[in-house]
């Protein structure tokens, strides 16, 4: 051996030893029992395990299982089984050990969170589509078995995220994004609030670096600036939470930057528009726990007598915590310089179960009994329920679980006047759904409020709500387009299915009477060509909408058998846009397969490469300067999306291993459309200042452009031809120098409204 070597090994087993103590530590420094020993017995074997491999970053891998313990003892707070399954997370998986080896090396406990975790690792994509969807799955049910499974698959992820600079590109898109789509609403779910946060952050600075260098430094500046409106604003209440002689600390949280960004682009507003960057926290420790929630609202009230608090933003997660755990008081105070500032009032143990979630409870459970693990349990209970029913497409199975990882919560009273927990913007469905099936599947209406409304209305916090049923009623297609919860479009569909099965039957029976009558051949290429003039994509759909009479058999069916005219044009338009059809496939055939795609390399988007087999997708239409990313196609084509596209965000997640990194490279040498919205005061001679400005740029073209004025307020819509975003920007900015233009901003269609 060389001494270079040596040297190299020497470092290497200092540095496992070194994160080996400082994760003992920090076990030592919780109030679990003192569980040492297995500890240490966990990461010798681990050690020995992942010998001689490294990570890309030339770290030992023994350094990644070490982190992830870490993180699942201090910022999870888990106890010793979850540090020794996380230290032996990836032994199954990466090495020639088994399972059964880890049971009789450390029990049944350990070995079953260990195979949980190497179920769902996620190294087993295919080119199957929804592989990861499959994952997800997978992931739930064990995680309804025990939930450690998912805490330390979190753990995992973040681990990966926290060093992600040394992954490949178009791998590190494909991790950030299945992270904002999947991993962060799960920890948010789950009550892992700081993790949630740190995730969203990772993931946003890889996805948009440049966005996110420019918020920090935003954030860096405007710091000081913030330390003294808290100092001045907390100084009264300081005084006065001393002179009640309570415990407290007061923190000021600062937005995240993923926060910040997401609220400029939903709101289409600046940095500087963006008024709840700071809030203030109270924490304090209550004299007498049982008087926990009264300390929180004698905060409230002392606070309220210093500033005068927004009426309408008093939220109170102290009565009724939110399904995740998280409890406080929100509160919003008018400044003495005209500020409101949101005020969160907490305990030190609502702050832990703020931070660390479900697991931070465990830490509480004898004092004083929840009913919060009850939540999260109806929760895995509902999860169950959706998994055992057998959901043939994982992908809208994705998305429904996901919708509910979203959403947040109100509350619903029950004709006996019991609470019930549901996501907002659920509808009377969702709720009959929510008690039982039978109710849901044969409910008419619903009374709210005790006044008759239809299964569609839009529950609000506070209703009550009766379900009207009927014998006779039974499921309704269009129920999916009002069902909101996992729950309800799993029952809907899974209804609706068994009922299609009949009614494909009967189509089938119809259409092939039909055939007769006519002297057709029932051939499936004859079905084909039907199918594609009713836009369907199978037969079996072709069948059941002849069975349910939403297409009935006629003249025009005769006609495009018969006559075989040609596809009228706005048919090849609506094809092309949603891709994958036959006449595509004719012309990716006589260009040249793009199959050698390195992977590994960013791609660079040259003129004459974007002219050939790129295509711009549709939805979200990026131009250069737009983070991009590219995405290869059923017809080997390279679909360019933005990075943020909610379609984009979707192949992310499940079609990984077809992502590509991609840079722009067009110079000034081509042109993109683009649309701007424009709004502001209407005066006389405004419209010119506007075209004044943008033919005053260079090269840039209008194309399209709609005015309307309405009681004053002026709103147009403009599409020009540009280069790259840096003429978007320039143009904006100069607009926005017209006193009378408020808003300048882009939007991806021409028709659409900025939210
Ligand atoms: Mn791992």
């Amino acid at each position: 051996m060389t001494d270079e070597k040596q040297l190299q090994e020497q470092a290497d087993e200092e540095m496992i030893n070194q994160g080996f103590q400082e994760l003992l530590d920090s076990y030592l420094a919780t109030k679990h029992r003192k569980k040492v020993e297995i500890i240490t017995k966990a990461f010798n074997f681990a050690k020995q395990a992942h010998k001689g491999v490294k990570r890309r970053s030339g770290e030992p891998y023994i350094m990644h299982p070490i982190a992830v313990a870490k993180i699942v003892c201090t910022e999870i707070g888990l106890g010793s089984t979850s540090i020794c399954s996380a230290l032996l997370h990836d032994v199954v998986e990466d090495t020639d050990y088994t399972v059964e080896d880890i049971e009789n090396l450390f029990g049944s406990k350990i070995a079953q969170i260990v195979d949980g975790l190497t179920k769902i690792s996620g190294g087993i994509f295919g080119d199957r589509a929804s592989a990861q969807a499959e994952n997800f799955k997978k992931l739930l049910l064990t995680m309804s078995d025990d939930i450690r499974v998912i805490l330390i698959k979190i753990a995992d992820r973040l681990h990966n995220m926290r060093t992600l600079g040394s992954m490949l590109p178009n791998k590190q898109y494909k991790i950030a994004g299945e992270t904002l789509y999947i991993y962060a609403p799960l920890a948010n779910r789950l009550g892992l609030n700081k993790i949630k946060t740190e995730l969203e952050d990772l993931s946003f600075r890889y996805e948009h670096p440049e966005e996110y260098a420019q918020i920090e430094a935003k954030l860096q500046e405007t710091q000081a600036e913030r330390e003294e409106v808290f100092r001045e604003f907390t100084a009264p209440i300081r005084e006065r939470l001393d002179k009640m002689g309570i415990s407290y600390r007061l923190m000021a949280r600062v937005k995240s930057p993923y926060s910040i960004w997401n609220k400029m682009q939903t709101k289409h507003i600046t940095f500087e528009e963006i008024y709840d960057i700071l809030a203030v926290r109270i924490i304090f420790t209550p004299k007498d726990p049982e008087e926990e929630l009264n300390e929180c609202f004698n905060i409230y009230v002392s606070v309220s007598k210093i500033y005068k608090p927004h009426p309408d933003r008093l939220r109170d997660w102290v009565s009724h915590p939110k399904s995740n755990g998280y409890q406080a008081l929100h509160v919003t105070l008018m400044s003495n310089k005209g500020q409101w500032i949101e005020v969160q009032i907490r305990s030190e143990r609502m702050n832990d179960v703020a931070e660390q979630g479900f697991a931070a409870h465990w830490k509480y459970k004898e004092g004083g009994g929840s009913e919060d693990e009850g939540e999260l349990e109806k929760w895995l209970r509902t999860i169950k329920e959706i998994l055992d029913d057998p959901q043939p497409d994982a992908m809208d199975f994705l998305d429904t679980i996901k919708l509910n990882l979203f959403a947040s919560e109100i509350f619903v009273f029950t004709p006996k006047g019991e609470i019930k927990t549901m996501p907002q913007n659920c509808t009377a469905l969702d709720f009959a759904f929510s008690i039982h099936t039978f109710l849901g599947s044969h409910c008419i209406g619903a009374k709210v409020n005790h006044k008759l409304v239809p299964l569609s209305h839009k529950l609000q916090s506070g209703d009550q709500v009766e379900i009207l049923t009927s014998k006779s009623q039974h499921v309704q297609p269009s129920w999916i387009n009002f069902a909101t919860t996992a729950k309800a479009k799993a029952k809907i569909m899974a209804i609706l299915k068994r009922e299609q099965r009949g009614m494909q039957q009967s189509g089938e029976e119809i259409l092939r009477d039909f055939f007769n009558k006519e002297g057709l051949e029932f051939t499936p290429d004859n079905i084909q060509k039907l199918c594609t003039l009713h836009n369907l994509r199978t037969q079996e759909e072709l069948f059941s909408a002849i069975g349910f009479k939403t297409i009935i058999p006629g003249d025009n069916d005769k006609n495009e058998l018969k006559d075989k005219p040609a596809t009228s044009n706005w048919k090849k338009y609506i094809s092309f846009a949603f891709g994958g059809n036959k006449s595509n496939k004719d012309k990716s055939e006589e260009k040249e397969p793009i199959q050698k795609i390195d992977s590994k390399k960013i791609l660079k988007l040259t003129p004459e490469a974007i002219q050939k087999n790129y295509v711009i997708a549709e939805c979200c239409k990026p131009i250069p300067g737009d983070d991009v990313l590219g995405y290869i196609d059923d017809n080997n084509r390279i679909i360019i999306h933005k990075r943020q596209c909610p379609l984009a965000t979707k192949l992310k997640s499940s079609y990984g291993n077809r992502l590509l990194a991609v840079q722009w490279e067009t110079g000034k040498s081509l042109y993109f459309p683009v649309n701007l919205y424009i709004k502001g005061i209407d005066h006389i001679g405004l419209l010119n200042k506007v075209t004044e400005i943008i033919s005053q740029q260079l090269n840039v073209n209008i194309h399209k452009l709609t005015i309307e004025t309405n009681d004053g307020i002026f709103e147009g819509r403009i599409q020009l031809f540009v280069h790259d975003v840096d003429d978007v920007r320039t143009i904006s900015t100069n607009l926005r120098k017209i006193s009378e233009v408020k808003t300048v901003t882009r939007i991806e269609k021409f028709e659409d409204l900025p939210n």
